[in-house]
């Protein structure tokens, strides 16, 4: 079985990247320089112009731009193509503030999409698999960007979108759907609910599961896999840069693999801007090499990564990025302690809970309250006031110790907190309100 979409590519010797990468910059320079103003005028700002951009390692001398920018030049502002040449746009999921639309030519698509197969591939996928796409269809890139993937591997697509979780079920049931293209949360819930229509893992018919758009941890992983009987393979994107299939993950599942022959990414100080060597951690800035209609240079995603070369034994090529923990403004800051939701939910799945939790942050009298509500399985629910005593004092315990903060913990009955079916909402922080 081959198990690249496009090995000549995915398994290019470093030299061959970087001289494809040197070729696409220089050429994305000028095309950005004669065709996009508002990154012009950055460039003129910062002195720079397309002839001091010869290599990729130029790359450092050229401005940044961030989601302030994005949200400046709304709608049109951003737009390096004839709106003629344009086929397509997309938006982002909104997370953390106004909308930012993106926009597609048939090159930029057809890019996306082979990304998107790229990964599909490297979860197992043939064009022997059904493969059911239940992220969002519409604006959100989830939907569009895994549909397009698996049209391109020749996989029979299920086009169920999220929701609907009953016939969700049904599809995987009677289609014998073998990959399953959600959010994390949503593999949750589905999975959940197949357990208690009585579905064990050996009743279940896929395989593979390509999950992403959201911060999840290895916990969770391991859960979604014990109940569905699958492999759980991780996938990352955002909007700004094409959407999901940026990065990937391989059979190895030691950090996804960027396609940098159409994204180059560093990692940069997010106070000084500054670039980090291999292997530290900080914010993940991205270029788009080669995408025509919206080509985001040294764009800032506030994702917190690390990168790595390191050889990785399925072949590939390609720099591999942790899994992002949260992004900077994911990052709570809670009586000066930095807390991200991820910490929180591995302690949670490390002693039985599943990841139905909310996170709730105030400020009372000038001090900052910090709330986790986490809710009960059934089986844990039928237990005597006394254990369920003990599970929380044993769970406060390990917040303290992950965190260093104290939380308050309250367990709740089953099913209170509100299921998702497309990107979670853990926190409720009151004090921004
Ligand atoms: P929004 O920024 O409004 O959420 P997007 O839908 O474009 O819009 O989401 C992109 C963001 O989602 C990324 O910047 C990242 O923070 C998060 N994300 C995407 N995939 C993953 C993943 N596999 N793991 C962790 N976070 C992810
Ligand atoms: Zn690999």
């Amino acid at each position: 079985m081959e198990r690249y979409f496009q090995p000549e590519i995915e398994r290019a010797s470093r030299e061959e990247i970087v001289r494809i990468q040197n070729e696409k910059l220089v050429k994305q320079i000028k095309h950005v320089w004669e065709d996009l103003p508002y990154y012009r005028k950055k460039m003129m700002d910062a002195g720079v112009t397309p002839d001091d951009i010869k290599t990729i390692d130029d790359i450092k001398k050229l401005p940044f731009l961030s989601k302030a920018d994005l949200r400046d030049a709304y709608p049109y502002g951003m737009l390096a193509k004839p709106l003629k040449d344009c086929v397509r746009i997309q938006s982002t999921s909104g997370t953390t503030g106004k909308r930012v639309v993106a926009f597609y030519t048939q090159h930029d698509l057809d890019l996306w999409e082979e990304c998107c197969a790229r990964a599909i591939v490297a979860a197992g996928g043939t064009n022997e698999d059904v493969c059911q796409v239940a992220y969002g269809y519409g604006l959100f890139t989830g939907g569009a960007g895994l549909h397009g993937g698996s049209h391109k591997v020749g996989c029979l697509t299920v086009p169920t979108s999220s929701g609907n979780t009953e016939r969700q079920i049904m599809f995987i049931m009677d289609l014998k759907a073998t990959i399953l293209c959600c959010t994390p949360s949503y593999a949750a819930y589905l999975a959940e609910s197949m357990k208690e229509m009585g579905y064990g893992p050996d009743d279940i018919p896929l395989k593979a599961g390509i999950f992403g758009a959201e911060p999840w941890s290895e916990e969770m992983r391991h859960n979604i896999e014990e109940m569905l009987g699958i492999k759980a393979y991780d996938i990352y994107g955002l909007t700004e840069i094409s959407g999901p299939g940026v990065s990937f993950e391989c059979s190895e599942q030691r950090g996804m693999h960027i396609n940098e022959d159409h994204f180059y990414a560093e990692i940069i100080d997010p106070d000084t801007g500054e670039t980090l060597p291999e292997g530290s951690q900080g914010e993940l800035v991205f270029t788009c090499l080669d995408k025509e209609a919206f080509p985001m240079i040294r764009y800032r995603t506030r994702d917190i990564c690390v990168l790595t070369r390191e050889k990785c034994s399925c072949g590939r090529t390609h720099v591999r990025m942790r899994k992002p923990q949260g992004r900077t403004d994911d990052m709570l800051i809670i009586r000066g302690v930095n807390v991200f939701p991820s910490q929180i939910e591995t302690v949670l799945l490390n002693q039985g809970y599943a990841p139905n939790y909310q996170i709730i942050v105030d400020r009372v009298n000038n001090t900052d309250t910090f709330e986790v509500l986490v809710e009960m399985t059934p089986e844990m629910f039928t237990d005597n006031i006394g254990a369920i005593a003990d599970r929380q004092a044993k769970l406060s315990a390990g917040l303290l110790s992950m965190l260093g903060i104290k939380a308050k913990v309250s367990l709740v009955a089953p099913k209170t907190i509100t299921r998702s079916e497309g990107k979670a909402v853990r926190v409720i922080d009151k004090r921004k309100v």
